[in-house]
């Protein structure tokens, strides 16, 4: 099993059976290696181990079996070349930062992406010399034009969250390439399922595996797919020194989450799709934001670059925030919570949760009205959804 290339295998495939390296057990399923350690044959062995020169498991905040097959599943379906598993998304963002920046660089970053991200830049990276300066999205010249000569790294979501604006990135990697910086996106929203980054030029892809890829809600984690040369000197010494190591019972889920990862963003495509031209037909309802609409700006860009829309849509009350409450409120099944993702439908008041802690001027600029609720289409019957939604529109 463990001679297989996996290479040659098709993403379904490699979520279901790539990563896992049998042991001795002849065990069917991944095991939880629950150790914090592990053991040398000899005095000389460790000493080995440690300096590199043997490969080998040292202590679970470096590697842990089961994490490494969860790193080793997300390589290949991303088409990356190496991933590093950590405990949130937020501590792959905070870890890619700590391994690239120094005082003195400069960074452009989305005005879409996700809260705690601006956050991170704005309040934590801003104190150890680190500038940022923040674009809008879709504006492919507003990046050129931001460009400095110690642009670092340009970092975006695509499709961006709550208004689900999609970034052309093949653009914006020779935006980057040109100036000697990198591109990161975060792939959260669509996962490798329905987009690959890395063959539109990106040089490092994000993930909060707290979303689709555990897909149930229960886990926190995250990961960082990069080149060898990235990984090895920029972010494995940090997560070493970090220590914000996913834990193996998370990997695990992880692993499993990964398995049925492309048949449930099919469901959650389907779904949301069907639910944005529903929308569109209620009445008290300004706009709807879904890319696989016609209505949506960048719909032809979304055709090109993923293999479908996604499983979010959001749409703006006529009413302001006073109708978005009441809409949340009037529903009985769905979840109010802001994690998205999930096989259960949640719905969200991004302007005062998610996006809350944004200065009004932040989010103002970012489009994020005070009408605006977001929605994770689940896996429940989507006619039961729909009747949930009418209560209070
Ligand atoms: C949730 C989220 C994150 C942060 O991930 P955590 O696992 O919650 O730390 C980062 N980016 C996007 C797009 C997200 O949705």
């Amino acid at each position: 099993m463990t001679d297989i290339n996996w290479n040659d295998y098709s993403l379904e495939t490699q979520a279901i059976r790539a990563g896992h390296k049998r042991t001795h057990e002849d065990e069917h399923s991944i095991p939880i290696f629950a150790t914090s350690s592990y053991v040398f044959k000899s005095a000389e062995e460790a000493a080995l181990r440690f300096t590199g020169q043997k490969p080998g498991n040292i202590y679970s905040r470096f590697t842990n079996p089961t994490v490494s097959a969860f790193q080793e599943r997300l390589a290949l379906m991303e088409k990356g070349e190496r991933c590093l598993a950590f405990s949130s998304g937020m501590a792959a963002i905070m870890a890619v930062g700590m391994g690239l920046l120094k005082a003195g660089d400069h960074v452009l970053c989305s005005r879409g992406v996700f809260g705690n991200t601006v956050l991170m830049f704005q309040n934590y990276f801003s104190k150890f010399g680190v500038e940022t300066d923040f674009v809008d999205l879709i504006d492919t010249a507003a990046w050129e034009a931001a460009m400095k000569p110690n642009t670092r790294f340009l970092f975006l979501e695509t499709p961006s969250n709550p208004l689900i604006e999609i970034a052309d990135i093949t653009a914006l990697a020779d935006i980057a390439h040109k100036h000697g910086s990198l591109l990161i996106v975060d792939n959260c929203f669509c996962t490798p399922v329905l987009q690959k980054p890395f063959e539109l030029g990106a040089d490092i892809v994000i993930h909060s595996a707290t979303k689709y890829i555990d897909g149930q809600g229960r886990c926190v984690g995250g990961a960082v797919i990069a080149s060898d040369e990235i990984i090895e000197k920029s972010i494995y010494p940090y997560l070493r020194t970090g220590g914000a190591t996913m834990s193996p019972f998370n990997a695990w889920v992880f692993l499993s989450g990964l398995e049925t990862l492309a048949v449930r963003m099919k469901a959650h495509c389907d779904s949301a799709f069907e639910l944005a031209l529903w929308l569109e037909q209620q009445p008290g309802i300004a706009k709807v934001h879904y890319p696989g609409l016609a209505s949506h700006a960048q719909h032809q860009l979304a055709k090109r670059q993923q293999s479908h829309f996604g499983g979010i849509v959001s749409f703006e009350l006529t009413g302001g925030k006073e109708h978005a409450w009441k809409l949340i409120d009037a529903t009985e099944m769905l979840s109010i919570t802001a994690n998205l993702g999930d096989v259960k439908t949640t719905i969200t008041h991004p302007a005062t949760t998610t996006h809350g802690r944004l200065a009004p001027e932040v989010r103002a600029a970012a489009g994020i009205k005070d009408g605006l609720v977001r929605i994770s289409v689940g896996l429940e019957n989507l006619e039961d959804i729909k009747k949930d939604i009418l209560r209070g529109l």
